[in-house]
């Protein structure tokens, strides 16, 4: 048997912590009742169960647990955060977002929302003053995400919720690359967008935080569940999984991080030191700690990572890789067509080393050469 490969994808999702798949498996078997089902006791501990697992998740993020709503992912949060917007209403977003928050501004546009995109500069970064600048009388909702995972941008959240409050605006963030890894001030912002899977919990659960008093639109209706806001039954074994998640970043979060950057630093630091044509893309500092965006001058990333045998590799966010043409998250910051062609997005996560990064070295140092020599051939 072949070893598996060294997995270096934490932004597209994380493995399951295994303590967090022991919290889950009572909610499969003995506790399976439907939450909504308060006649009996399985029904009772269910809704006990989800709960609780709500109680975690607002300690976690230091808000009300009457705040947060369970969806089945960052993608459907996104969705209903923006759901509310009526033709004629100004939504403000910007050319960094997650698709889960551009499409569906795309088909608000087309129903006669208007829409303004707002512009990186060149490490990712988005201007609170290009954001006062685009605020209109009309300006309903402005949607910026914490942090990027393609090129690992954090943005000043906090200046865009302030600046948003001062002008009666609401402030929306999608903050599933950053709830768990770096802190996040959810108090000071309206609505917010996470996930389970991105925090070593399980896939096909997330949250959304409604700030009290902020009113939204469902997008699914039925039963009423989440008090109206997302009808269907909750995935309890999932919400539950989601709160240990939570717990265990609240505990392991900080060291865990530092870790991280240190391994990521000399990872950067090798491949500019002792490869030709390696050039990051994204910031220096302010970057999410396990995030690295590097393009290889006259090489094409799909043959890389096909030929790089021993790491798990992606070129860019999951959702889009598959798909042709550049990042358009690259492409927004200015990086040009080739080497956005040309770039690889590290994702370190926990199971990652040191000695990790020097396997990857050595093997990027020879594949790469390799690459280009075929293609000067
Ligand atoms: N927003 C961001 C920033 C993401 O990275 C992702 C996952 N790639 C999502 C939203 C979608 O999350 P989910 O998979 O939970 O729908």
């Amino acid at each position: 048997m072949p070893e598996p490969p060294i997995y270096l994808d934490h932004h597209a999702t994380t493995p399951c912590d295994p303590r967090v798949v022991e919290a889950m498996v009572p909610y499969f078997t003995e506790v399976f009742g439907n939450p909504a089902s308060l006649t009996h006791d399985y029904g009772r501990r269910a809704a006990n169960a989800l709960e609780d697992a709500r109680i975690s998740i607002a300690r976690f993020f230091r808000v009300q647990p009457n705040e947060l709503y369970f969806t089945a992912g960052a993608t459907e949060s996104n969705n209903i955060a923006l759901n509310f917007l009526k033709p004629g209403d100004h939504l403000i977003t910007t050319a960094m977002e997650h698709k889960s928050v551009l499409v569906p501004a795309r088909r608000l546009e087309k129903r006669g929302v208007d829409l303004t995109i707002l512009w990186p500069d060149h490490e990712g970064f988005i201007d609170p003053d290009s954001l006062s600048a685009a605020l209109r009388p009309n300006t309903r909702l402005v949607s910026i995400e914490a942090a990027n995972g393609e090129i690992g941008t954090i943005q000043p959240i906090a200046a865009f919720a302030d600046i948003c409050r001062q002008r009666g605006v609401l402030f929306h963030s999608d903050i599933t690359q950053a709830a768990g890894k770096i802190a996040v001030e959810l108090p000071a912002i309206d609505l917010a967008s996470f996930s389970g899977h991105k925090i070593y919990g399980p896939k096909g659960i997330g949250g959304l935080y409604v700030r009290r008093g902020v009113r939204i639109e469902p997008l699914i209706v039925g039963g009423g569940q989440e008090k109206n806001i997302r009808s269907g039954t909750v995935n309890v074994p999932a919400a539950v999984g989601m709160a240990a998640a939570f717990r265990l970043r609240a505990a392991e979060m900080v060291a865990e991080a530092d870790c991280l950057i240190a391994i990521r630093d000399s990872l950067w630091e090798r491949l500019t030191a002792e490869m030709a044509g390696a050039s990051v893309n994204g910031p220096r500092a302010l970057r999410l700690p396990g995030n690295l965006n590097v393009s290889f001058d006259r090489v094409e990333a799909d043959s890389l990572i096909v030929a790089m045998r021993r790491f798990a590799l992606s070129s860019g966010s999951a959702c889009s890789s598959g798909e042709r043409g550049p990042s358009p998250v690259l492409t927004a910051i200015g990086v040009p067509e080739a080497a956005a062609f040309g770039s690889i997005r590290f994702g370190l996560g926990k199971s990652n080393t040191a000695e990790h990064v020097g396997m990857l070295v050595d093997d990027l140092k020879r594949v790469v050469a390799k690459l280009r020599e075929i293609s000067a051939a």
